[in-house]
C-alpha cells in the first residue's frame, strides 16, 4: 500500500454530495410541492424570459453545482405549469404520489441501466414484482409479458410490433428475416375515435393509416361496423380497441369486439392509457368486461397511477411474439437464461429503472388503495359534471362513466371564451378541444389529489369565472 502513488485530492465537482447538493434539491422540491395546491396553474413566464434568466451563453468556465441548481430553480420555476395541482384538468396528465417521487429519486441516484436481468437484479426484481401485480390488478392473463416504456405511445409501439410480426408469421411471412417489402398487406383497423398516438405507433411500424370503423355517440367502436369491416376483406389483421375515450371516458365493447375480431383471426390491441385502470376498481370493473380477451394492452403509470414522468406499460399475452419482434443479442451483453430480459419487451435497450416508482405506489396503496384512487377520480368527475350542469347554458355532453367531463356552452365562441377566462384566472385549468363538431372544455380528472373537496372547489371556481364572464359580456 505504502508504495502506491499518493492520491491527489479529488476535484470538488467529483465529490458525489458536493455542498449538500441533494439537500438543496430537496429544499427546492419541498418548496415547490408546498406551494403547488395554491399557486396559479398556468406558467407565469414564457420561454424567452426563462432563457434570459437561465443565461443564454455557454460559460467558458463552469460554476459550482449548487449555483447551477439555484439558477435552474430561480430561472425555470416561473415558467413551470402546475401539473401537480389538484385542480389541473388539462389533457390527461397525472400528478405524482409522494412515495413514487421518493422512489424515483432513488432510481436516479442508483442509476441502474435496467435492460439486463443478470446485471441489475435489484431493479429488475422490483419491476418484475410490479409486473405481476399489474396483470393481477388489471385482470389480464397471468404470464403475459410486461415491458416498461417511456409512455403509452411507445408501449403501443411495442404491442403493435408483436402484433404485426405475429399476424404475418401466421401467413408464412417472417418480418425479422424478410422485412416488410413484398409482405402481405395487413388490414389495420381502428375506431373513429381512437387516440392519435395509435396512428403514430402504427406509422413507426409501416402499417399506414387504419381502416376506420364508426363509433356510437359516446365514441365507442360499433361492433356491427367492425364485423362489416372485417368481413369486407381477408388476410392478416390487427384491430385496435380503446379503454377510455379522451372526450367521454367511454369504453369499447371488448367482449363482442374481441370475439368478432378473433373469429377473423385478427390480433386485438387495447389502448388503455388511462382507462385500463377501471379494471382495478370493483365498482368500475363492469366497464371493462371482456378486456382480458384481447392479445395486448398498453397503459400509462404516469397518468392515473400518478408516478412521475415517464412510465408507460406494454402488456402482451404471447411472450414469444413480443420477444421475436423486439429482442436483440450481442456477444458483450450477458443475456438471461431465465425468461426474457427487460429490453426484449420494449423498444429501448438502455433505460432507467422506471418500473420502480410503479412498484412503490402499488406497495403503498395495496389493492384497496388502488381501487380507492380510481373511485376517487371517477367520483370527482361526477361531482364536477353535476355541479357544472347547474350553470345556466352549460351542457355536459358525455355520459360521465369514468374520469372525463366535456362541457359546451351555447356556441363555440362562448365555450372558447370560458376556457380562456379559466386560463387567465389560474385557479382551475381545463383545455378546449373539438368533439362531434363542437368546441368543448374538457376536464380530465387524473390527479391523485383531486378529491371531493377539490372537485367542489373546482365547480365554485368555474362558477365564479363563468359569472364574471357573463357580467362583463
Ligand atoms: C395519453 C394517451 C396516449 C398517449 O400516451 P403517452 O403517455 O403520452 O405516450 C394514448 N392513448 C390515450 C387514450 C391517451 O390518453
Amino acid at each position: 500500500m505504502s508504495d502506491a502513488p499518493a492520491r491527489t485530492a479529488p476535484a470538488p465537482d467529483l465529490r458525489p454530495l458536493d455542498d449538500d447538493l441533494l439537500g438543496l434539491a430537496h429544499r427546492h422540491a419541498a418548496a415547490w410541492l408546498e406551494t403547488l395546491p395554491e399557486r396559479p396553474i398556468p406558467p407565469q413566464a414564457g420561454i424567452e424570459e426563462v432563457m434570459d434568466a437561465l443565461g443564454r451563453d455557454l460559460p467558458e468556465r463552469g460554476e459550482p453545482a449548487a449555483a447551477v441548481i439555484d439558477r435552474l430553480v430561480e430561472g425555470a420555476e416561473p415558467g413551470l405549469i402546475a401539473i401537480g395541482s389538484p385542480r389541473f384538468f388539462g389533457w390527461v396528465i397525472g400528478g405524482t404520489q409522494p412515495v413514487a417521487l421518493a422512489a424515483d429519486w432513488l432510481v436516479s441516484a442508483w442509476d441502474q441501466n435496467s435492460g439486463l436481468r443478470t446485471i441489475t437484479p435489484g431493479a429488475v426484481a422490483a419491476e418484475e414484482i410490479a409486473s405481476s401485480w399489474l396483470l393481477d390488478l388489471l385482470g389480464l392473463p397471468a404470464g403475459s409479458d410486461v415491458g416498461f416504456a417511456t409512455g403509452a405511445t411507445t408501449a403501443q409501439f411495442a404491442c403493435l410490433a408483436a402484433a404485426r410480426d405475429e399476424v404475418l408469421r401466421r401467413v408464412g411471412w417472417d418480418v425479422e428475416e424478410q422485412g416488410l417489402g413484398g409482405a402481405p398487406r395487413i388490414r389495420w383497423i381502428a375506431g373513429a375515435e381512437r387516440h392519435g398516438t395509435m396512428d403514430l405507433a402504427a406509422r413507426y411500424l409501416g402499417l399506414g393509416a387504419p381502416a376506420v370503423v364508426a363509433c356510437d355517440d359516446q365514441g365507442r367502436i360499433r361492433s356491427d361496423a367492425l364485423a362489416e369491416e372485417l368481413a369486407s376483406g381477408e388476410g392478416p389483421a390487427i384491430v385496435a380497441l380503446q379503454a377510455g375515450n379522451i372526450h367521454s371516458g367511454a369504453f369499447d365493447p371488448f367482449a363482442d369486439a374481441c370475439r368478432i375480431a378473433h373469429e377473423e383471426g385478427a390480433w386485438v390491441h387495447v389502448d388503455g392509457a388511462f382507462g385500463l385502470w377501471a379494471a382495478a376498481s370493483p365498482r368500475l370493473r363492469h366497464l371493462t368486461v371482456g378486456l382480458g380477451d384481447a392479445d395486448s394492452w398498453s397503459t400509462d403509470a404516469h397518468k392515473t397511477l400518478s408516478v412521475p414522468y415517464d412510465c408507460g406499460i406494454a402488456m402482451v399475452r404471447d411472450s414469444a411474439a413480443l420477444r421475436r419482434a423486439l429482442s436483440m443479442h450481442a456477444s458483450y451483453l450477458q443475456a438471461t437464461d431465465v425468461g426474457a430480459d427487460p429490453h426484449e419487451k420494449v423498444a429501448e435497450l438502455s433505460r432507467r429503472a422506471r418500473g420502480i416508482p410503479t412498484w412503490a405506489v402499488l406497495r403503498h396503496l395495496g389493492r384497496e388503495g388502488v381501487a380507492e384512487l380510481i373511485d376517487r377520480l371517477a367520483g370527482s368527475a361526477r361531482i364536477i359534471a353535476e355541479g357544472l350542469a347547474e350553470l345556466p347554458g352549460v351542457e355536459v355532453l358525455n355520459e360521465v362513466v369514468f374520469t372525463q367531463v366535456c362541457i359546451a356552452l351555447e356556441d363555440d365562441a362562448a365555450t372558447e371564451a370560458l376556457s380562456t377566462a379559466l386560463w387567465d384566472d389560474g385557479e382551475v385549468l381545463a383545455m378546449t378541444s373539438r368533439w362531434h363538431d363542437r368546441a368543448v372544455v374538457r376536464f380530465s380528472v387524473s390527479n391523485w389529489g383531486t378529491d371531493a373537496a377539490q372537485a367542489r372547489r373546482t365547480v365554485a371556481a368555474v362558477g365564479r369565472v363563468f359569472g364574471e364572464l357573463r357580467a362583463g359580456a
